[in-house]
């Protein structure tokens, strides 16, 4: 554990605190509720990127000023959003413990080095959200902007991913982005945001157990004294009370890595699934030999490489097979449109070649 995330006490981190700063007492209460639970960095939104305007977009400053006193008051440290060097001098000046850079921040290379630039060489924790498309780049970009600054306590944040369409997500968490990351950026601490991820005070257990049994170094938690009142994100937020519950009803999984008395055993069940892969493999192999003997096939007789009828046929073939296999038919479906896609670019190549 990075020695900026140990100094708050709890393994692995929790963050609690409203989506927005809006009153005073609202600030209080909520930071001494959760200090009382052992959780010593809150966090509160100053200024709020709203996606449309007429929504609340922060008290601005005056909150930075509740912090100043209630810092001192309750002994707990802030962590906010800047979306600009202003933010970021206002934010230095009122020396604020940990600062965040938000999703819509992310995306855009000339904000975050205009926020890189003024943070310069500080040694302030900086956790830096998903940008909110899917592009693991951008993520990337903003984290080596702030280290070519000089700036070496940082994060990362997983708030999940914007979309088109339904899900039962405000935004999809695509897990495997995250873990990406972490692949990339090993000793980078990679901290959960269940809140912006679900949308639902509901899910925020269910998507926090997904975290830490992804070993997840922490967890940001929209905590609001009167959620459905709240004046952003009245949705997602949980009251202290049930903050409390989920935090009691996890199960903080330890690390494979560090029990050397499980690896025998892992490295078994690893071992017969190497076996496992190595056929999928050859299965594959044999498969595309096929698909090239067809295509020799439809070159030599002038078909077209696409056969609609066929296509269904196989979706709805391998869905039933992987039924009666206990597999899911989504991951089927989504399996098979990547072979099928795949076997397409390979007959085309077949029937183009000179
Ligand atoms: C927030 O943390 O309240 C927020 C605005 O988050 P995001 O940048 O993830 O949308
Ligand atoms: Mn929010």
């Amino acid at each position: 554990m990075k020695e900026w995330m140990s100094q708050w006490g709890r393994q692995p981190l929790v963050i609690a605190g409203p989506c927005s700063a809006e009153t005073y007492d609202q600030l209080y209460t909520t930071a001494k509720a959760v200090r009382d639970q052992g959780i010593r960095l809150v966090r509160a939104g100053v200024w709020k990127p709203r996606t449309r305007p007429n929504n609340f977009e922060g008290v601005g400053e005056e909150a930075l000023f509740w912090m100043d006193d209630i810092r001192k008051e309750l002994d707990v440290a802030f962590a906010i959003e800047v979306g600009n060097p202003q933010h970021v001098e206002l934010a230095l000046k009122h020396d604020i413990d940990v600062l965040w850079i938000g999703a819509r921040s992310t995306v855009n290379p000339f904000t975050v080095q205009e926020i890189a630039e003024a943070l310069t060489g500080t040694d302030k924790p900086i956790l830096v959200k998903n940008p909110i498309n899917p592009e693991l780049a951008l993520w990337f970009g903003a984290l080596e902007r702030l280290a070519n600054r000089n700036i070496k306590n940082l994060g990362a944040i997983h708030r999940g991913f914007s979309f088109f369409g339904e899900s039962r997500f405000r935004n999809v968490p695509a897990w495997h982005m995250a873990i990406e990351l972490k692949r990339e950026m090993p000793d980078l601490p990679l901290i959960c945001d269940p809140s912006h991820i679900s949308g639902d005070r509901n899910m925020i257990q269910e998507i926090s157990q997904i975290a830490l049994d992804l070993n997840y170094d922490g967890l940001i938690i929209e905590t609001h004294p009167d959620p459905v009142n709240a004046w952003s994100d009245a949705k997602q937020q949980v009251n202290p009370a049930m903050l409390h519950d989920i935090l009691r009803s996890l199960r903080y999984p330890e690390a494979a890595s560090e029990h050397p008395e499980f690896r025998n055993k892992l490295e078994e069940i690893r071992h017969g699934i190497d076996v496992a892969d190595r056929e999928i493999l050859e299965a594959l192999h044999r498969r595309m030999q096929l698909v090239d003997q067809i295509g020799e096939y439809k070159r030599a007789h002038n078909l077209t490489v696409l056969d609609l009828d066929r296509w269904q046929e196989i979706l709805e073939s391998r869905q039933k097979w992987g039924k009666h296999l206990n597999l899911k038919k989504s991951f089927i479906r989504d399996l098979y449109m990547l072979i099928h896609q795949g076997s397409i670019r390979r007959q085309t190549k077949i029937m183009n070649k000179d």
